[in-house]
């Protein structure tokens, strides 16, 4: 452990060894350990408290196919916790001016209704210019829960941080390990990474390319999620729900047994199957015969692993 100076109200705090941007807990200014003020910096509001996350968890497990249904009636919360983890969001205009060599396609012998007999491909000169708008978004905390490290959080309700938060229904605010220099260079990067695939869907062999790269904006923003371990029947389970939209975005919940017992006799009646047909099938071809049986097996194998299955699912982004 460190300790970080508050460049606004001179309290010191603790901060973890590869921590570079903390929030003081007495003022709630958001710093670098080195004391540099980290002016544009956003809170995505938690709208929904832990007793509508945990509604939403248990209408969201009701949906999942194979779930017990009398979940609601022997749900027990374990624990429920709300972390606000921190992003870095940039927004760039990338602009390339490129030339060298693409392709045309020649269509020749018009065979009715647009067909045509061939298409013949010739190199030649081309040029162009693209223009984009880029929004970029970076998880700057290693605590960040690898189920959600692809997860798309919402920014547009995003508020400034020390108003916001004294509202909020407290929750941990992690620190981050990235600083906002390294992520202007990752971004710029990317952002040239991006226009150069633009280009490739352009030209194959790229003779001159002038890139023009400008930040427009970046900021440093904490996102809620509601942490949620419940347990069902004496086995344990969990859940992240974000905390601004009320939303399950990964979840792990028990699987009926009816669902269980389906699939397990399912799967025992496939491979019987198999067998039965395998051999008769034996007495005209061995190929015929494996074939058969390996197919089966294949099935019965899928439905023995959903008579095993452990429930684990995540939303699917709108
Ligand atoms: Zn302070």
């Amino acid at each position: 452990m460190r300790q970080a100076k508050c460049p606004t109200c001179g309290n010191v705090a603790e901060v973890g060894d590869q921590d570079v941007v903390t929030v003081c807990p007495y003022c709630k200014t958001c710093h670098t350990v080195d004391g540099a003020i980290v002016k544009e910096h956003y809170l995505v509001s938690a709208y929904y408290q832990s007793n509508e996350a945990i509604e939403s968890l248990v209408l969201w497990v009701k949906k999942q196919i194979g779930a017990e249904e009398d979940l609601p009636l022997h749900l027990e919360i374990v624990s429920v916790s709300l972390d606000y983890y921190p992003f870095w969001h940039a927004e760039l205009k990338a602009e390339t001016k490129f030339s060298g060599i693409g392709q045309d396609a020649t269509y020749s012998g018009p065979a009715g209704g647009g067909a045509y007999r061939s298409i013949s491909f010739t190199s030649k000169p081309d040029a162009g210019f693209i223009d984009r708008g880029l929004s970029l978004t970076y998880p700057a905390s290693p605590t960040l829960p690898s189920a959600l490290l692809d997860y798309q959080f919402p920014t547009r309700s995003r508020k400034y941080f020390s108003e916001a938060y004294a509202k909020e229904y407290g929750g941990k605010i992690h620190n981050g390990v990235l600083d906002q220099k390294t992520v202007e260079r990752q971004a710029k990067e990317e952002a040239a990474r991006i226009l150069g695939e633009f280009i490739a869907r352009e030209i194959y062999e790229v003779s001159s390319r002038e890139d023009k790269i400008e930040l427009l904006s970046i900021f440093y923003l904490h996102a809620p999620i509601w942490y949620i371990q419940y347990k069902y029947r004496n086995k344990s389970f969990e859940a992240y729900v974000d905390a601004s939209t009320g939303r399950v975005i990964t979840a792990t919940y028990p699987v009926s047994i009816e669902y269980r017992t389906i699939h397990g006799a399912l799967s025992a009646a496939n491979a019987l199957a198999g067998f039965g047909l395998s051999v008769v099938l034996g007495r005209f071809s061995v190929l015929a015969m494996v074939g058969t049986l390996i197919g089966f097996m294949t099935m019965s194998g899928v439905l023995a692993a959903r008579a095993l299955a452990f429930g684990k699912a995540r939303e699917e982004a709108e």
